[in-house]
């Protein structure tokens, strides 16, 4: 099932969200939606509350459906450790149309479970650095808009509420 993306002003996005304790059917059910959603709104990475449930599990694929291999479930994940720096646009798909630059690590390595509830680790670099960032930021609250200046994001929230006022952010 495709959901619709949240968008940015809805508090869902901008609280934690408590940690998956039950790995059963309908934890897949979530996930299989997950990928579908982000599929169908041509992202790379989503999280949960993303369509509105706050559960702490994301999905990744940055090699956009290329690389079945790619398609990475994270659920109640961590980061455990970051190196490095890039410096690179960064867009969210609960702020459509905005991208601005964000520095993140270079190399980042979480530690998550799997569907069955498995713990592993997976280190990322590049791309999939800063998709396990936005991803685990997402699931603390947190939107890629926190690490940008308070003047742009000022902007950016002032562009936003004008787009709500006009019936255009949906
Ligand atoms: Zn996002």
């Amino acid at each position: 099932m495709i959901y619709p993306i949240v968008k940015y002003g809805d508090p869902v996005l901008e609280k934690p969200c408590p940690p998956v304790t039950a790995f059963d059917e309908e934890l897949r059910k979530l996930v299989a939606d997950m990928f579908e959603s982000m599929y169908a709104a041509h992202g790379v990475g989503l999280a949960a509350p993303q369509i509105g449930i706050s559960k702490r599990v994301a999905v990744v694929d940055v090699t956009f459906k290329e690389d079945p291999n790619a398609k990475l479930v994270l659920v109640n994940p961590e980061i455990l450790h970051t190196e490095g720096k890039q410096k690179d646009n960064e867009g969210c798909l609960s702020l459509p149309e905005f991208r601005e630059r964000v520095t993140r690590p270079n190399k980042v390595t979480v530690r998550a479970q799997d569907l069955q509830g498995k713990f592993f680790e997976h280190t990322g670099e590049g791309l999939l650095a800063r998709a396990f960032m936005h991803e685990t930021d997402h699931l603390d609250g947190k939107l890629f808009i926190q690490h940008v200046s308070t003047l742009k994001r000022d902007l950016i929230k002032r562009k936003v509420r004008k787009l709500i006022k006009a019936g255009e952010w949906k």
